[in-house]
């Protein structure tokens, strides 16, 4: 018998009536991810997803590794498969845990039984299993309150499986059951983590970049490229879209004065992400923001920023501290790419003095110098849109 993968399911068991669609995003997903790395059956049984590898090139490790990152699943184990009799377990746990028991001091057996019709309870097989244990590890004594290890042993329906501690999953509900939205995505630390979050509310969503080409360099459009990349393993594939901002910025910088060049290029970058995501069916736009850390993200100037659009903003930043957006940023992967040192369009035409207690009507007014239509059609017939997935 094969060695297997067992993933629980996280939230999603909760879900009640939308278990269902919810496990099949969930088995879709996963199926997904691994189909670049080989071929592995997949299946669900009693909310536990067993994945097994079908040929020799299909890496079990490499599967472990990408499953780690794939929303929806709370917790992850290599584990070992036999026959259902207590004695072709004893044996199993013997071999397989080897290094674990003569590395642990302590230990105790875990036994569950899904299938009832198994001879022995679950408590009369941990015994079996553990004094079999001890018999074999003689230095590891048993210790039921708290063991260094604890050794896992399922019975299922078709197989009996022995594993040790298992792994956090990645959490959160699967990509795509909690719907679409578009997330701003410069080439910051910050908005790759908030993008990161809110996929794992289960959103599945379609980064935008705003390129200010030249005075943001290919560099920094390769940098964004990259980041989406990074993501790809949590969030899925993704089109990034790209938006030449650079007449829309030059338009400010000639027109506006020049304490609210960001703030009416902010109100811009609403507007398209709203005519973006209204074109893809997306009902949220996502941002990196975080209350106070600049100008424009004052409580008044983002205000200012979102009255140009319906859609709920999602800031899932905007209380944390740099300190833990950093620490979140090297979890994911993305924080090595983030400080390469390209600048963003943010930078562009940046005001010595930036507004930070704007008004709506102030703002309007001096938006009235701009063909404003005009200026976000021109932007979004030009778009480029690059596909990213897995690898590619
Ligand atoms: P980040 O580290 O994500 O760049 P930031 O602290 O530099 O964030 P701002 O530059 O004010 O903050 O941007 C706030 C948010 O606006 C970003 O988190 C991102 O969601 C969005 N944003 C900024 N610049 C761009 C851009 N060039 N393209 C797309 N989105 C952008
Ligand atoms: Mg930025």
């Amino acid at each position: 018998m094969n060695d297997v993968i067992l993933l629980k399911l996280g939230e999603i068991v909760l879900k009640g009536l939308n278990r269902r669609s919810f496990e099949q995003k969930l088995m879709n997903n996963i199926r997904y991810r691994l189909e670049r790395i080989g071929k592995f059956k997949v299946t669900l049984m009693q909310s536990t997803v067993y994945v097994e590898a079908l040929d020799e090139g299909a890496d079990m490790d490499e599967a472990f590794e990408a499953l780690g990152k794939v929303f929806g699943i709370a917790t992850l184990s290599r584990a070992a498969a036999c026959e259902k009799d207590a004695q072709s377990i004893a044996e199993l746990c013997i071999s397989y845990l080897r290094r674990e028991m003569l590395s642990a001091e302590s230990f105790k057996v875990e036994a569950k039984r899904a299938d009832k019709s198994f001879p022995m309870t679950s408590i009369q097989l941990s015994q079996y299993v553990g004094s079999a244990l001890s018999d074999a590890y003689p230095d590891c004594r048993v210790d039921v309150h708290s063991p260094e290890l604890t050794v896992h042993v399922e019975v299922r329906d078709i197989a009996a499986y022995v594993h040790s501690a298992p792994t956090q999953g990645a959490g959160g509900m699967p990509l795509g059951s909690n719907g679409v939205g578009v997330t701003l995505l410069s080439g910051g630390i910050d908005s790759p983590v908030s993008t990161y979050m809110i996929s794992k509310r289960g959103v599945r969503l379609i980064p935008i970049h705003f390129f200010s080409f030249p005075y943001t360099s290919q560099q920094a459009k390769d940098k964004v490229i990259e980041l989406a990349r990074e993501l790809c393993d949590y969030c899925g594939r993704m089109t990034l879209e790209v938006v030449p901002f650079t007449h829309i910025q030059e338009e400010i910088r000639d027109k506006c004065p020049e304490e609210y060049f960001t703030l009416i290029m902010r109100r811009f970058m609403m507007r398209i992400a709203d005519r973006i995501a209204v074109s893809n069916g997306a009902k949220a736009i996502v941002t990196g923001e975080n209350l106070g850390q600049v100008a424009s993200q004052t409580m008044e100037a983002m205000a200012v920023t979102r009255a140009v659009t319906q859609l709920p903003i999602l800031q899932p930043l905007i209380g944390m501290d740099k300190e833990e957006i950093v620490r979140m940023a090297r979890k994911i992967g993305t924080f090595e790419t983030s400080i390469l040192p390209y600048e963003d369009c943010c930078t562009v035409f940046t005001p010595r003095h930036p507004k930070t207690k704007p008004h709506i009507e102030e703002v309007e007014q001096l938006e009235a110098a701009l063909d404003v239509e005009a200026l976000v059609d021109e932007a979004l017939s030009g778009i480029e849109r690059i596909r990213i997935g897995y690898g590619e």
